[in-house]
């Protein structure tokens, strides 16, 4: 009899690099494989399980949405979707939702929303997006063609015409990039699969006026970071800043697949019915549990949580960079964190897996800590026990 790995080997088209382990059931913020050892999970599905696993109110409300209604597609209502899109609203400040199935897609449909926009009230010419260096917004055509990182981009093209890349963090890059045939900007407030690397916050402000100053959408790849992650709702609400459009997905449905774009009453006016769809988008089982998660991750006192356990855990990671010479930088914001080393933190990574901790990468050097956001400082204490043995053996 074939394992799960080598019957996935066979069948598997050859995309992912998977860690042989094959995980079977979570609970909290710890997950366990078939054969039975528990893993504390720093991964949280990347930044997607933000209420941890099995959370009683999230299930519920899933198996209940199961007996009821999980699809009847977008040609009718759902009580759960507007619901959702309701929460989206109040906690956002932004006006009109579309719901989708992924980062990729809502990062497709905020382009395509973009263009229709500035082509309805802007002119015709407006048709060219700004994305950022090193970014990362999704292996959809237009969005890896977003996407700053020519790895990503190898034998694809040719890409979509129309966008191009600036450096991040540099105002007066992307002042040179723009023109009259500027649409949008699309930059993430903190790049995640880019090393974790938070955009300043006067930057970010200055990006912010330059967009209105020329009438340029500002639009915001909150794929990773938003939904709590940074102790704010939103990232844009930690930098003060008003955009146009947003791109969600991950932590939304707190592992159910749903992704959102959230505009501004003005902006949403660029679809018509007609110009955008999606079959499964925003179904009625996906949104009863973004329902639940946006109500669990939307009160304050959750939020001010992340934003203590993020601290907390940033201490401990700073204390580990003074008895270890390999760490650079410890960055981040909340419970979105990251570690560069100066060497591949792979065999760390593998290291923490034997014993018992989940970690991920975001790229060749840096560890990313991206936990549940209910994780609890004993299990913080517990994770940085573990990374530092592992770091000690291995030298
Ligand atoms: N944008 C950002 C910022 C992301 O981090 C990701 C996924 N890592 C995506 C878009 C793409 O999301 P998905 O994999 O759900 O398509």
């Amino acid at each position: 009899m074939l394992s799960v790995m080598d019957r996935g080997k066979e069948v598997f088209m050859n995309t992912y690099a998977q860690f042989p382990i094959v995980l079977e059931k979570g609970d909290g913020v710890y997950v366990y494989d078939q054969e039975g050892n528990k893993y504390l999970d720093f991964v949280a599905g990347i930044a997607v399980n933000g209420l941890g696993y099995n959370h009683a109110g999230l299930q519920k409300a899933l198996k209940d949405q199961v007996d009821k209604l999980t699809h009847c597609s977008n040609l009718y209502w759902n009580e759960p979707a507007v619901e959702a899109a309701e929460l989206l609203v109040k906690l956002s400040g932004l006006d009109k939702i579309f719901f989708c199935n992924s980062g990729a897609e809502a990062v497709e449909g905020a382009m395509k929303l973009a263009r229709k926009y500035a082509g309805k009230y802007l002119g015709p010419d407006k048709v060219e997006i700004i994305a950022m260096n090193n970014s990362f917004h999704g292996r959809t055509y237009g969005a890896v063609t977003a996407t700053g990182q020519l790895k990503y981009q190898k034998g694809l093209s040719p890409l979509l015409p129309g966008i191009k890349h600036c450096e991040y963090n540099d105002i007066e890059s992307l002042q040179e990039a723009m023109n009259d045939k500027t649409c949008a900007v699309l930059i993430e407030p903190i790049q995640g699969e880019g090393g974790i690397r938070p955009a300043e916050k006067d930057y970010l402000q200055e990006v912010s006026k330059l967009c209105k100053k020329n009438n340029v959408l500002l639009m915001l790849d909150e794929v990773q970071c938003g939904v709590g992650r940074t102790g704010y709702m939103f990232a844009y609400q930690r930098y003060g800043i008003e955009p146009d459009i947003v791109a969600l997905a991950k932590g939304l449905g707190g592992g159910v697949p749903i992704g959102a774009i959230m505009a501004s009453k003005k902006v949403a006016e660029g679809f018509s019915p007609g110009d955008h769809a999606s079959t499964y988008g925003g179904n009625a089982l996906v949104c009863a549990g973004a329902k639940v998660v946006l109500e669990v991750v939307g009160q304050e006192t959750l939020l001010e949580q992340v934003r203590k356990k993020g601290t907390y855990l940033k201490a401990q990671l700073t204390n580990l960079q003074e008895k270890f010479n390999d760490i650079i930088e410890v960055r981040g914001h909340g419970l979105m964190l990251g570690m560069e080393m100066n060497k591949p933190v792979k065999e760390i990574i593998l290291g923490c897996m034997a014993k018992g901790l989940l970690l991920v990468g975001s790229g060749e050097k840096i560890i990313r800590f991206v936990p549940p956001l209910i994780v609890e400082e004993k299990e913080i204490d517990f994770m940085v026990t573990i990374l530092e043995e592992v770091m000690s053996e291995i030298g």
